[in-house]
């Protein structure tokens, strides 16, 4: 039972923090408190059944792992030891990649709308964490890869128990809610402020298919969102950025469109609204959302922050 820093946390650098983990006795400490715990119970676990379940019989050398670990991804208390909030973070991540029996899933014809070609020959497969949404009826959004319409990441154990639909579901709510994290400010996976960048393509050219040659997408600008902390990145087309907004919600509201934030059709929505580089100096983006004869303009300047927000037109 280490003395030092038992029950106060301190700060740890990425460096002490790999170094910490990259120890087999430590690990194994971190994964037995995980097992041995039974939400929501969550009972401390007495130091003797810590030290049998890990398997360590010399209790110096347990100590030793044990007081490295304390403080940072676990707290002891008066009736044991328990993990600390970076310490389940840490299991969970590895639970949510590996304890699981399927890590792939075949293409399988889902058929959601297409929002390039309105056809419903659309697929989703699964490799690599990694969710990709295809139409087999037209080439999609990016040349290089013909027939790809979107790509979310999802870890493995989205896949358990869940079929097809569902797990194309959670992957729409996941990146939904992940994409409204960044927006407003905080990353979703260590809730630092991310830094904003605006890539715009200033030649960009549709063509018939939708294409452009400059930028290689049919999406003129991207949202770049960089997380300095954990270095966490996310791009997504500038529309993003207004679809889940209150005043687009209570405008589709009035106007009787559908709407089901976290779903396919209502995702790809923002494909039908209209962007503009209104100005380069300063930069000034609108992004306008269409319903009926009524249009909603939002103005942004280069770090996506709303400047306005103007109606236009008859309401419903
Ligand atoms: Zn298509
Ligand atoms: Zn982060």
């Amino acid at each position: 039972m280490s003395e030092e820093g038992s029950g106060s946390s301190s700060s740890l650098l990425p460096e002490e923090a790999f170094s910490l983990l990259g120890n087999e006795t430590r690990f194994n400490i971190l994964r037995a408190l995980w097992e041995l715990l039974d939400p929501p119970e969550s009972r401390p676990i007495s130091y003797s059944n810590l030290m049998g379940y890990v398997g360590v019989r010399d209790s110096g050398n347990f100590n030793y792992h044990l007081g490295k670990l304390e403080g940072h991804f676990v707290e002891s208390t008066d009736d044991g030891y328990v993990l600390s909030d970076a310490g389940e973070q840490i299991v969970q991540t590895v639970v949510a990649g590996t304890a699981v029996e399927q890590t792939s899933m075949d293409p399988v014809h889902i058929g959601v709308i297409c929002p390039v070609c309105h056809g419903t020959g659309t697929t989703i497969r699964y490799d690599d964490e990694t969710l990709t949404v295809q139409c087999t009826e037209c080439d999609g959004i990016y040349p290089s890869r013909p027939g790809k319409l979107a790509e979310f990441h999802l870890p493995p154990a989205g896949l358990a128990g869940r079929d097809p639909v569902s797990v194309f579901e959670s992957a729409i709510t996941r990146v939904t809610l992940e994409t409204r994290s960044m927006i407003a400010g905080v990353c979703p996976r260590c809730a630092s402020e991310p830094t904003v960048e605006v890539d715009w393509c200033r030649e960009h050219e549709g063509g018939d298919s939708g294409l452009c040659d400059k930028c290689d997408t049919t999406m003129q600008s991207i949202s770049m969102y960089l997380c300095q902390t954990c270095k966490h990145i996310w791009r997504f087309p500038i529309w993003c950025n207004v679809l889940w907004h209150p005043a687009t919600i209570a405008f589709f509201d009035n106007h009787g469109v559908d709407i089901e934030p976290l779903s396919w059709n209502y995702y790809v929505r923002g494909r039908e609204f209209d962007q503009e580089l209104l100005s380069e100096d300063p930069p000034r983006l609108a992004i306008t959302v269409p319903a009926d004869d009524a249009t909603l303009q939002f103005t942004f300047d280069e770090s996506m922050t709303i400047l306005s927000v103007e109606r236009d037109g008859p309401d419903a």
